[in-house]
């Protein structure tokens, strides 16, 4: 888990990377508005805790604008106005919960593992990588929200693909989480299949997502 910490308050930005730290999260800091919608365009983070008042573009600017351009990333703001309108203003923006300051890191901490656990739920029925997307309830896939039709073995493969998005992932692995146990390794099937794939996944798109990773065997990736 990854997290972006927008907050100009060095004190209060180290100290809440330290704790989460310390429970194992991936933390990130930016200690301005422009630098902190920055990281979280660029680089794809679990949760966010933004700052409202912030340097050159203010914790509010940057939920809208997040949320204008599809970033779904779960959002806590953090705000050091206790008003009942200042949250009602925040949570219009887009962001998932609020904390206000000064606060004790226990609070935090559990309304980190709230949201994060909530996006986890919504996210078990939904793989996304770049603009292709996959629902594990109805199997549709789509790309550029066009359906894709797929048989089912496509399916399989596209979806072991996308759950380990970003790793390589062999043949081996492959066959053994897609395919049935009597699985001739020696064929090239595997390969056959990754070719139908890309003519329904990567064809006609310029940003191909499937990769082959040669003599290790193949990524699925947006970078
Ligand atoms: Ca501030």
């Amino acid at each position: 888990m990854r997290i972006l910490v927008i907050e100009d308050e060095k004190k209060i930005a180290d100290f809440i990377k330290r704790g989460l730290k310390e429970e194992g999260y991936a933390v990130d800091v930016a200690y301005d508005g422009a630098e902190g919608q920055f990281l979280a365009k660029t680089n794809s983070y679990d949760l966010i805790l933004l700052d409202l008042m912030l340097p050159k573009v203010d914790g509010l600017t940057i939920c809208k604008n997040l949320k204008r351009e599809g970033i779904a990333t779960p959002v806590i703001m953090l705000t050091a106005k206790d008003t009942v309108e200042d949250k009602v203003t925040g949570l219009d923006a887009g962001a998932d919960d609020y904390i206000t300051k000064p606060f004790v890191f226990e609070e935090l901490l559990a309304r980190v593992r709230a949201v994060l656990r909530k996006k986890s739920s919504k996210e078990a029925t939904r793989l996304e990588v770049e603009d292709l997307a996959l629902d594990l309830i109805t199997h549709k896939v789509t790309r550029q929200e066009k359906e894709i039709v797929l048989t089912a073995k496509e399916y399989a493969l596209l979806e072991y693909l996308m759950r380990n998005a970003g790793s390589i992932v062999t043949r081996t692995m492959i066959s053994e989480h897609v395919w049935d146990i009597d699985f001739d390794t020696f064929t090239n099937v595997i390969d056959v299949y990754i070719n139908y794939l890309r003519n329904k996944i990567d064809a006609g798109h310029v940003k191909k997502l499937i990769r082959t990773v040669r003599g290790r065997g193949y990524i699925l990736k947006g970078e």
